[in-house]
């Protein structure tokens, strides 16, 4: 069986990993020459957009699946006209934009900071003025890593947010022929901010059958707006808490017949979750899982597009992913450490991507802060994790 992927970065990459061990071919679609499942897989080179490449692309496949969120939404509905695509199109348009996810979340009962839409940046006095200082401005679309962000903490930083907005939606609006933006068109979405403890995460998998399995929530350390150290089970997980996010995930994932992997990003803010995001595949908080689960999201999620039955999300021990951004260590420095797995992309460096990541996974807590601590003076340089062990212990002192 021929699985598609639509996206051929570190995700896909692991998701083929995942799916040889289970007889599974795959082919990849991706706009780059450079995208890293080359060295694994077929790959095809062509925009997404390219509807005579998707064509090509779709001929004999089982189905297919994606790895990337902003794979346009026509070409996925192009091809489900060819092909199962799963998880449906129609879930992967909601994620696609911060404000649907974030009425969809509020449609289902589950909490999320106040916001309103900002349709352009004429309207954004007026969603200050109901949401109230600080908050965040957001692209609605194509945001990610915390770009296309704005704090606002001032009537100043306001104006100035202004100044900066693209204006592009406005003309794409124009273009369909309408003279205003409306609000389903909101360019932007301001939500209050919110003075969180910590970030959480939690993936969550459904199959084709109904069937659902939940991981333990993750807690997620960003730098740069990029992730840099998950930590799972999240420390001090509180039951209440967990199940909180279980249920969330499970009204996300039945309210959109989804069938795969998705991901919902938290915020914990006194005692309670206030969902954040979602992402619609398998996610960086979930690598964790390769070794720290019995069964990894990578191959839940194959099992859960091919119709196969799921896996157990038990974890096993606790575990610390710490992502390799723009540079790598040494290797063998890092597998001198005991229960240290190495994952690398086979990317080029450059600053900013992401290149791999390392699993430290032990018996207990306090194993893990000590296997932390013994990680090469790599780990601890400011713009990489350096704080990562002291994290970990600090979260076990509290
Ligand atoms: P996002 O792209 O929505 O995941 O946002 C990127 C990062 O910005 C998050 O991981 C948070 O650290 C921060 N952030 C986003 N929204 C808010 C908010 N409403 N309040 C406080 N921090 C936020």
């Amino acid at each position: 069986m021929t699985i598609g992927i639509l996206g051929g970065g570190q995700l896909g990459y692991m998701l083929a990993l995942a799916g040889y061990p289970l007889g599974l071919h795959f082919r990849f679609l991706d706009p780059s020459p450079e995208a890293p499942v080359g060295r694994i897989a077929t790959r095809i080179t062509a925009k997404f957009t390219d509807r005579i490449a998707l064509k090509k692309f779709a001929q004999g496949l089982a189905l297919v699946t994606y790895e990337f969120e902003n794979v346009p939404v026509e070409a996925a509905r192009f091809l489900a006209e060819r092909v199962p695509v799963l998880p449906s199109p129609a879930a992967l348009e909601v994620a696609q934009d911060r404000l649907k996810e974030k009425q969809l979340f509020q449609k289902l009962g589950i909490a999320t900071t106040e916001f309103a839409p900002v349709a352009d940046r004429s309207a954004l006095e007026a969603a200050v003025r109901q949401i109230g200082l600080p908050a965040v401005l957001k692209t609605c679309r194509l945001g990610y890593d915390g770009k296309g962000q704005w704090i606002l903490r001032s009537i100043e930083e306001v104006t100035r947010a202004k100044a900066e907005l693209p204006v592009e939606r406005a003309a794409a609006t124009k273009k369909r022929g309408r003279a205003q933006a409306s609000p389903e068109d909101a360019a932007f979405i301001l939500e209050r901010f919110v003075p969180f403890a910590r970030e959480l995460s939690i993936l969550a998998v459904r199959g084709r059958t109904g069937e659902t399995g939940v991981y333990p929530l993750v807690e997620n350390h960003h730098r740069g707006g990029i992730l840099r150290l998950s930590l799972a089970p999240a420390p001090r997980l509180d039951a209440v808490i967990q199940r909180a996010a279980e249920d969330a995930a499970k009204r996300v994932l039945d309210s959109l017949q989804y069938v795969g992997v998705l991901a919902i990003e938290f915020f914990e803010y006194e005692g309670r979750l206030l969902a954040n995001e979602m992402a619609p595949r398998v996610h960086n908080s979930g690598h964790w899982t390769i070794e720290g689960a019995v069964t990894s999201q990578f191959e839940n999620h194959l099992r859960a597009v091919t119709g196969l039955p799921l896996g157990s999300t038990s974890a096993i021990g606790y575990s610390a992913m710490l992502n390799l951004i723009g540079d790598a260590p040494d290797s063998a420095e890092v597998l001198a450490v005991r229960d240290a797995h190495l994952h690398l992309y086979g990317k080029t460096r450059r600053s900013g991507r992401k290149l791999g990541h390392v699993t430290l996974r032990a018996g207990s807590p306090e194993q893990l802060a000590s296997r932390l601590g013994e990680l090469p003076s790599f780990f601890h340089r400011p713009e990489f994790c350096l704080d990562a062990a002291l994290t970990y212990r600090a979260s076990l002192r509290a």
